[in-house]
């Protein structure tokens, strides 16, 4: 089996994400990760059967019996929230879901109240916190700090998993494995998502959260993806180059109308002025066509959905909120359950929990 124990951290980081997966998978062959660092682990298998555990899950837990079923799954178990950088619904989900299979939690919201204050690098703290926890589960604005965590961990004498919860503007897997099983579920008896047009719209250059669905979406068949942006925030590269290699259908545009009477999935998302080089790099930038409001949402066909990452500013306006087809919310609501569900896998209680009496 490919291990993190048989590889150099520089070899390591050298290989494709594609080569990497075998190295962060829980058992040989199986697929389902150990460390959950980014999406290029999860294919069509995997997401459906998260998707089909987290149903399972959020059935069992509607009965107080079936919920304290639940709470002893993981009672043994204590997970390390660690968030280096601002986050409200990753945060509380990733919370609630420790908190439906009975972890126990820990959490550092802000370096400046642990040790890395006083100079102490992330290794050291990782390490700490590996003494006192079974999981870890952290966000950073540092791109691919997650994956150097995963690899350190494994070559300690405590290995644990870690579970990336957004790295810099790099990746944001479990809000992807969210987002798939919210388009799962809107279009469940509706023919599923394969054939479907997805137009991702707003900062795609820097929201993370675009680069892990787009690449989760590859999973599915004949799926088109459409990216409405101003040309300044239009989306990068790396992501395109993925979608030609796999043979998938991409337009670049920037008229969201055109894309709204397409769409049966639009992602709107915020502008990342946090990345900004220069200050107010980003008010500079002409974003008035790429917001939904009133008008995109009479072009949007019936069985179309909007979707958010969230938090949102001005780009999906507040008379959107209550139309059926707004599926935000819920996005929120379906993190908690999937992060449930990956959680209890990582750990190796997926079987356990779909064969219980619930
Ligand atoms: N909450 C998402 C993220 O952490 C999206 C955003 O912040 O715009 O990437």
């Amino acid at each position: 089996m490919a291990k993190l124990t048989d590889i150099t951290w520089e070899d390591f980081s050298r290989l494709d994400l594609e080569a990497k997966k075998p190295y962060l998978e829980r058992t040989e062959g199986d697929g389902m990760p150990y460390h959950t660092l980014f999406a290029q682990q999860f294919d069509r298998g995997i997401l459906e059967r998260l998707c089909t555990l987290a149903n399972r899950i959020r059935f069992i837990n509607k009965s107080k019996e079936g919920a304290l079923y639940l709470k002893n799954v993981l009672a043994h178990k204590r997970a390390m929230l660690y968030f280096s950088q601002p986050s409200s619904r990753t945060f509380l989900s990733h919370l609630a879901a420790c908190q439906i299979l009975g972890l126990t939690t820990g959490s550092v919201r802000d370096a400046a109240t642990s040790s890395e204050f006083k100079g102490e690098s992330h290794e050291d703290s990782i390490r700490t916190f590996s003494s006192y926890f079974d999981m870890i589960i952290m966000r950073s604005p540092e791109q691919g700090l997650a994956e150097k965590m995963a690899w350190e961990l494994s070559n300690s004498e405590r290995p644990i998993p870690i579970l990336n919860a957004g790295s810099g503007k790099d990746q944001h897997p479990t809000q992807a494995l969210l987002d798939i099983y919210t388009l799962i579920r809107s279009f469940e008896n509706k023919g599923g998502i394969d054939g479907r047009t997805v137009v991702f719209c707003g900062d795609l250059k820097r929201g993370r959260t675009v680069r892990s669905l787009s690449y989760l979406l590859t999973n599915f068949s004949d799926v088109k993806q459409v990216f409405v942006a101003p040309p300044e925030l239009q989306v990068p590269d790396d992501v395109t180059a993925v979608l030609k290699a796999k043979g998938v259908r991409y337009e670049i545009s920037n008229d969201l109308r055109a894309g709204v009477r397409i769409a049966d999935a639009v992602y709107m998302t915020r502008i990342q002025d946090e990345w900004d080089t220069a200050k107010g790099e980003s008010a500079k930038i002409d974003t008035t066509g790429f917001k939904f409001g009133a008008e995109e949402l009479a072009l949007l066909g019936k069985d179309g959905i909007i979707m958010h990452p969230l938090p949102r500013r001005d780009e999906i306006a507040t008379c959107c909120d209550h139309d059926p087809r707004a599926m935000y919310w819920r996005q929120m609501r379906n993190g908690m359950w999937i992060r449930a569900a990956l959680i209890a896998s990582v750990f190796g209680f997926e079987q356990p929990i779909m064969n219980c009496g619930y």
